[in-house]
């Protein structure tokens, strides 16, 4: 009787789950959440730097500032491995065509931050010769203010996007609202 008894075995312990979770082991989320996630901190931006905008992208991108902290420090110069294109500096209306190509290049989903006045909207270049704003070729996320805007700024833009990439719906990019959008700066 005494060896029946040695063999049964002790009830194993539940632990309560922690809160937000449904079970012992795993959470409930939705896909759309998990793979904002995933987007939001993987961002790889493409520097389309044109001038003196540029120059501070480098100093938000140093130590001092480090950009690489969002875990966005492999900048690349390839449309077709990055998802952030950002574009600083004066655009000239020659140079036009040629962002127009990289944008088109790179793979969606895909994101587009202006960064200072000249990127924006033409800034003091008033003339015949410079392009009064990149949104009049491509679509257009967020908009940095500034000439040039500071480090911190920057740094609150791609705060920005992260927010945009994080909360996006999935359908998104297969919706009519983003196909006329499309459409109306006429990409396929
Ligand atoms: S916004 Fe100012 S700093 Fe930036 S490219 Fe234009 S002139 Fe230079």
């Amino acid at each position: 009787m005494s060896q029946e008894k040695s063999l049964e075995r002790p009830k194993p312990t539940i632990v309560p789950p922690p809160e937000g979770h449904t079970g012992t082991g795993f959470f409930a989320t939705s896909i759309d959440q998990a793979i904002g996630l995933a987007r939001k901190n993987s961002l790889w931006p493409l520097p389309f730097a044109t001038s003196c905008c540029g120059i501070e992208f480098m100093s938000a991108m140093s130590s001092h500032y480090d950009l690489s902290r969002f875990g966005m420090e492999r900048l690349s110069f390839s449309p077709r491995q990055s998802d952030l294109l950002m574009v600083m500096g004066t655009i000239a209306k020659k140079m036009a065509p040629v962002l127009r190509e990289v944008y088109t290049q790179m793979a969606e989903p895909k994101w587009v931050l202006s960064m200072g006045a000249c990127a924006s909207t033409g800034g003091i270049f008033d003339t015949y010769s410079v392009l009064q704003g990149i949104d009049r070729i491509i679509p257009v996320d967020v908009y940095i203010p500034g000439c040039p805007p500071r480090p911190e700024q920057i740094i609150d833009g791609i705060l920005k996007i992260q927010e945009l990439a994080a909360n996006e719906s999935l359908r998104r990019r297969y919706s009519k609202e983003y196909e006329d959008l499309l459409k109306k700066y006429a990409i396929d």
